[in-house]
């Protein structure tokens, strides 16, 4: 996708500073935290989003965040997926947000 910002992100077509990368994610903090930490993991291949995505894309979504959930934050966190309009999703690249590092609302 020529126009989407998580591909330039993700595809390093514009500066980025990824926390982790593997061959199928990166992982990189959010612009606008939400909470003391707060990490976003974007696939590389562009889909709208979770409901678009194949499995084994979701699986490397799934298993970065609750690596990086796991080292970063041992007290817990929150894994987000928003997903379309309703969703509140902002962003039309599938990704997750990790968020913790402290005592988070309760939803
Ligand atoms: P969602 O689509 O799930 O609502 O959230 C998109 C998230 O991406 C927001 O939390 C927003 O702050 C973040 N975001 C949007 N553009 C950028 C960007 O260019 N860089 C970074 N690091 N985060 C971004
Ligand atoms: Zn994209």
């Amino acid at each position: 996708m020529t126009d989407c910002i998580f591909c330039k992100l993700a595809n390093k077509e514009i500066p980025v500073e990824p926390i982790i990368e593997t061959d199928f994610v990166i992982v990189l903090k959010d612009r606008a935290p939400v909470a003391k930490e707060h990490v976003l993991v974007i696939p590389k291949n562009h889909t709208e989003d979770i409901t678009k995505t194949p499995v084994d894309v979701i699986a490397h979504v799934a298993h970065a965040a609750a690596v990086y959930a796991r080292e970063h934050m041992p007290n817990g966190s929150r894994i987000i997926i928003n997903t379309g309009t309703d969703g509140g999703q902002t962003v039309r690249h599938f990704h997750a947000h990790v968020i913790g590092g402290e005592k988070l609302k309760d939803l």
